[in-house]
């Protein structure tokens, strides 16, 4: 019983736990997807933020980058911008020069009134500015009075203008060579002057002017995405691609600039507005340039470099915004980029995450099990003690119950034989007793000559010492070992030999024996002389039991079976009591007064039967006597058998 009782608790142990399992992983796997939740907001709060820091760090990285090759391009218009304006100013300062060598214009300066010489003058300027390319060609005589010049045809001809206080002419009048830049006081168009004096030896006669028009060189920085600008070395910018920034100057003029300006009449003062400039840093070196004029506000990058012409400058100005554009772009691109690697990054570290959660989970539920196993284990084992304890304390009752069985039947053994002896006390007493008393009476009636009754004695004597022969006999049989052969005997001839046998004790009682012998032999098994006595044993048994019965009566029947014969042997006595139903067939069971029986017959009967492979029963028959049955096998018989 503990050990059923400590099986159960074990498996109940185990299916508690085993049923919990589930459970427990449930709320693991609800709460890690809680967490990896949680994870995943932190995780994209955290790369968004990593991305705006990254932006944020490579932002003046980019646009660093972006302005140095601004700037570049910048530096390669420049070039340009200068290269032109110097190959302009070279090409066309020789050109006076050349032109003065001309004797004509000498020759008209000498007479300016000569009016056949005047018209071929005119006409050989406006042929020579043709051919060299310039706008105006010009003769200016002392005085700085026109005489001749290549426009003369056109209404606002140069001829009879005086130009004296152009710089140009008064430098050409001391000798030299001169170059000047003004807005034209006629044509009111920007140009680039270049006088040479007309010499008579080595004095000065008059001044060759050529004025040359700067709209070519504009015209050729139209495709330059840049604004390109020319200041002079006052600051005013005299070319530009951007009209509106023509003619007005990048800081506000000296005194002395200004002074000089309307001395030479160089350009209209009024015009000479400043452009609304303003300068940043930008990046590591560039220079910001902010041009707000009230109404927008436009940046620009800012690169200058020198002409060959003392004090000027090209600026280029490169608007900012395309550039702020290309870096917001180029960002908006990293971000993007970025956001995108590090949404992939963010999906493996979550997958990793859930994977390493899984294993977390796996290894938890491993452990709980490894432990529910232990702990079923450690169940198990200590079951298991208690099974092996169980089963030693039962070997040691088995052990003990053999001992007292051995004790038992020790005691039994010991019961038997001081039953026996006290029979076998009791039977022989008896006749020892009348033995020794009728020897003694014979004795005497010797000695009193009386020799019958002393013979009768001695008969007596004689009778007793059968008697004692009987008791020994029966206790032979009762101690004879089994296993004497078997034969074929005739149950018919048995019954009756035993009926006739039994004879004188039958007639004696008066009893009536009723057996009518079956038609068939019925051999059976057995030993005849055995069977025999068996059959004697049971007649007797039913005689003693009949001596008071009003009827007395033995029927003797024979039944033959499919491969046994049944003999019942029916008397018409008081029949079986409940005791003796159960205890008949025991050694030394009698309910007959001492000296009467030793309760062997049955037993000995019960173990010849049973030694021919038979069985013998007793019963009570229903109309009243007791009922015995005699079961044996059937022997097919070929030759008679003699069985003892
Ligand atoms: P014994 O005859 O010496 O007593 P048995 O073993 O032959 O011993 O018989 C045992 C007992 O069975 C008898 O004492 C008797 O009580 C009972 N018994 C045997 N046969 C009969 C019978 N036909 N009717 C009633 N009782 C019987």
């Amino acid at each position: 019983m503990t050990s059923m009782r400590s099986f159960w608790a074990v498996r109940k142990l185990v299916y508690r736990r085993s049923f919990r399992a589930p459970c427990l992983s449930g709320a693991m796997s609800a709460q890690s997807r809680f967490s990896i939740l949680g994870f995943r907001s932190i995780g994209v709060l955290a790369a968004a933020l990593i991305v705006a820091l990254a932006n944020a760090a490579a932002h003046p990285w980019v646009e660093d980058r972006l302005i140095q090759r601004g700037q570049e391009n910048s530096v390669i218009t420049l070039g340009l911008v200068s290269d032109a304006v110097d190959q302009a100013i070279d090409r066309f300062k020789p050109i006076p020069g050349l032109v003065a060598r001309d004797p004509v214009f000498g020759q008209l300066l000498e007479e300016p009134r000569n009016q056949g010489l005047v018209p071929f003058v005119n006409e050989k300027l406006r042929h020579l500015s043709g051919t060299a390319e310039v706008t105006e060609i010009y003769l200016i005589d002392r005085a700085g009075q026109t005489l001749a010049a290549s426009n003369y045809r056109e209404a606002d001809s140069f001829v009879g203008n005086n130009f004296s206080f152009r710089p140009y002419f008064q430098d050409a009048l001391s000798g030299e060579t001169a170059q000047f830049h003004a807005l034209g006081t006629t044509s009111g168009e920007r140009g680039f002057f270049f006088a040479a004096p007309v010499l008579d030896g080595i004095d000065v006669q008059g001044v060759l002017a050529v004025k040359v028009t700067v709209d070519a060189l504009e015209e050729a920085w139209n495709g330059v995405s840049s604004d390109v600008l020319v200041a002079d070395g006052n600051g005013v910018v005299f070319l530009s691609s951007r009209q509106d920034y023509r003619m007005r100057s990048l800081a506000p003029l000296s005194q002395g600039a200004r002074t000089q300006i309307i001395a030479t009449r160089q350009f209209p003062l009024d015009v000479l507005t400043p452009i609304p400039f303003s300068t940043n840093l930008v990046g590591e070196s560039a220079v910001e340039v902010v041009v707000d004029d009230g109404t927008e506000r436009l940046s620009y990058l800012a690169a200058s470099q020198p002409l060959t012409l003392p004090g000027w400058h090209s600026i280029v100005l490169a608007p900012l915004e395309p550039i702020r554009r290309q870096v917001l772009y180029r960002m908006g691109v990293g971000n993007l980029t970025a956001t995108v690697l590090a949404l992939i990054g963010l999906l493996i570290w979550q997958r990793r995450a859930r994977v390493l959660e899984r294993m977390r989970v796996q290894e938890t539920q491993k452990e709980l099990l490894e432990g529910m196993v232990a702990t079923r284990t450690a169940d198990l084992d200590a079951a298991n003690i208690q099974l092996r304890g169980e089963i030693a304390e039962r070997r040691a009752a088995e052990e003990r119950l053999r001992r007292a069985q051995k004790d038992l039947v020790q005691a039994g053994k010991l019961a038997a034989l001081g039953q026996m002896s006290a029979a076998i006390s009791h039977e022989i007493n008896q006749p020892l007793a009348a033995v020794k008393s009728y020897a003694d009476n014979a004795a005497q009636y010797l000695e009193r000559s009386q020799p019958q009754k002393a013979e009768a004695n001695l008969s007596r004597i004689s009778q007793m010492a059968d008697r004692m022969a009987k008791i020994s006999g029966h206790l032979r049989n009762f101690a004879r070992r089994p296993g004497d052969a078997l034969g074929a005997i005739s149950l018919n001839d048995v019954v009756a030999e035993a009926i006739a046998l039994m004879e004188p004790q039958l007639k004696h009682s008066e009893c009536e024996v009723i057996f009518i012998p079956s038609e068939e032999a019925l051999h059976v098994l057995g030993g005849r002389l055995r069977l025999q006595q068996v059959i004697i044993n049971i007649m007797t048994n039913a005689l003693d039991a009949m001596t008071d019965a009003k009827l007395k009566r033995i029927e003797i029947a024979l039944f033959p079976g499919a491969e046994t014969v049944s003999l019942h042997v029916r008397d018409t006595g008081p029949g079986l009591s409940v005791d003796t139903l159960g205890q008949a067939f025991e050694a030394f069971y009698t309910t007959k007064e001492a000296g009467s029986g030793m309760g062997l017959g049955l037993s000995i009967s019960f173990n010849i039967i049973e030694d021919f492979g038979g069985k013998l029963t007793a019963e009570n028959h229903p109309n009243g006597g007791a009922v015995f049955t005699v079961t044996l096998r059937s022997a097919e018989v070929q030759s008679p058998m003699v069985a003892q």
